[in-house]
């Protein structure tokens, strides 16, 4: 079986990323950084192993920031979209993408990962980690409810 292909570009088109197969975790981040970054209360994010992500153009027009030099932040400089965080592969295995970007790619998120930053409360049935599980490097505690009281 041969996996399927993603294609999803920025807001004006220039950049355009592929990423081939399903992402290995989906979910919702609600930390500090991501809401300061995309001015929303909560992001959605897909990560892909980092040999799986591929620029099909616009690479050039890649722009980074990093706030917290773990997680430089990526956008594209023609139009301010928004892509992803994009880590040195030597610093973490995965590129974590918007999943708004690919139109074809069916969202299934499975997780919540810091919480215990969180402002609004989502009422679900997915984990809610206090930090991140274990397999993303986290403590993997997770909370009853949040954000926390
Ligand atoms: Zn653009
Ligand atoms: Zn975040």
């Amino acid at each position: 079986m041969t996996d399927a292909i993603y294609q999803g570009s920025c807001f004006c088109g220039a950049v355009c990323i592929e990423v081939r197969g399903a992402p290995i975790f989906s979910g919702y981040c609600h930390c500090q950084d991501c809401r300061d970054w995309s001015a929303t209360p909560v992001s959605a994010f897909a990560m892909w192993p980092q040999d799986a992500v591929s620029f099909v153009r616009g690479k050039e027009e890649l722009a980074l920031f990093a706030r917290n030099p773990q997680t430089p932040r990526g956008w594209c400089a023609r139009c301010g979209g928004h892509l992803g965080a994009f880590r040195d592969k030597d610093v973490f295995p995965f590129v974590a993408l918007g999943p708004h970007m690919f139109p074809d790619l069916p969202f299934t998120p499975t997780m919540h990962v810091f919480c215990g930053e969180g402002v609004v409360a989502i009422d679900d049935d997915l984990p809610k980690y206090r930090d991140a599980p274990g397999s993303l490097g986290g403590s993997g505690e997770l909370m009853a409810g949040h954000p926390a009281p």
